[in-house]
């Protein structure tokens, strides 16, 4: 079958592999129907991941049809349309009971998908632990509107939750790229009383302002004084911090008002620096990613009750075996892209 696969550092090449086959009772083998490529896709063709091993297969956004299954796997048969989940995890060490199951002890747990085993911009993925890591598509919700399911809308649902968001805040959102839509979205159901979003891409600032006219967008020079305006207690009462850039984590913490809560959401790709001297006495409470992505559920239940729709995300789709293209249009922002979806064959 066809797999895009990280070959080397620096470069992923659309190569034939053997189709997947079930290793664990607790196994499934999805068929890929549709998929998309991540930031964190272009993080491991650049070396920033370190656990990424080359050979993989990459992708971790994905939705399928199940082929077949394991003898324990009971929540999902062979014909069922399903989002498979970003994360991996066994859902009963302690950590799973928790529901913090990034942190699941398993050797596959958190992100192993396209990473550390073989992920989905491919015709067959096998997904460890199907029991959780995939989730039934109601059969009003199409493919299109469950792709994002499994990744970028379970960080943006588990963000906004662990951010207490609340009806009096102003929330200050940094970076509007895909995942900081998604976690505009569903900030956006918890009604804050405002939402600013700050974001250097003149795109994307247009594409918030065109399809979410009730936020306000700003940019990162003007931001801190944008939200000392419009904040109701000299700064931002929520701040997510989306956008991983070089003065991103700074802004985050300048941004907020005293006691604020400041949640990282971004995947650095180096250290950042906390001067606590500097923000001695602000109390502030940081709350650090990556997801936990334990609640695609409720999210399906949102888009099926017409609550979230991510479909305006979806700018270009292209066929698996134009991978190679789309990645370079998603690499480098042309024409105005936002995600791309892959078809499967
Ligand atoms: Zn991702
Ligand atoms: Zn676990």
């Amino acid at each position: 079958m066809l797999s895009y696969t990280y070959l080397s550092p620096g470069k992923f090449g659309l190569i034939q592999k053997p189709k997947p086959v079930l290793r664990h009772d607790r196994d499934a083998i999805v068929r890929v129907t549709l998929s998309s490529i991540c930031t964190s896709d272009l993080h491991i063709k650049h070396g920033t991941v370190p656990r990424a091993i080359p050979g993989v297969t990459v992708g971790h956004e994905m939705v399928g049809i199940v082929e077949s299954v394991g003898a324990e796997v009971s929540t999902v048969k062979p014909g069922d349309r399903v989002s498979v989940n970003v994360e991996t995890f066994c859902g009963t060490c302690f950590f799973c009971q928790h529901g913090y199951v990034n942190n699941c002890t398993d050797p596959n747990g958190g992100w192993a998908l396209g990473c550390r085993i073989d992920g989905g911009q491919a015709e067959y993925v096998r997904v460890p632990y199907a029991d959780q890591g995939l989730t039934i598509i109601p059969d009003t919700v199409t493919d299109r509107q469950a792709l994002f399911v499994g990744d970028l809308l379970a960080t943006g649902f588990w963000a906004t939750r662990i951010s207490e968001i609340g009806p009096e805040d102003t929330v200050l959102l940094l970076g509007a790229g895909p995942t900081g839509i998604c976690t505009l979205l569903c900030a956006l159901l918890k009604e804050p009383r405002k939402i600013i979003v700050c974001e250097p891409d003149p795109m994307r600032r247009a594409f918030v302002q065109t399809q979410y006219p009730q936020v306000l967008t700003t940019t990162p020079e003007e931001v801190v004084s944008v939200v000392r305006k419009e904040g109701a207690h000299g700064g931002a009462d929520v701040v997510l911090e989306i956008a991983g850039s070089s003065d991103s984590f700074q802004l985050a913490w300048q941004c907020a008002r005293p006691n604020a809560i400041v949640t990282i959401v971004a995947m650095y790709d180096r250290p950042q620096i906390l001067p606590l001297p500097e923000m001695y006495g602000k109390n502030l409470t940081f709350k650090t990613g990556g997801v936990d992505g334990c609640h695609c559920k409720e999210v399906l239940s949102l888009i099926q009750t017409g609550q979230l729709d991510t479909t305006p995300l979806i700018t270009h789709t292209f066929p698996l075996t134009e991978i190679e293209a789309a990645y370079d249009l998603f690499e480098y922002r042309r024409d105005g892209v936002i995600k791309v979806a892959i078809q499967g064959t």
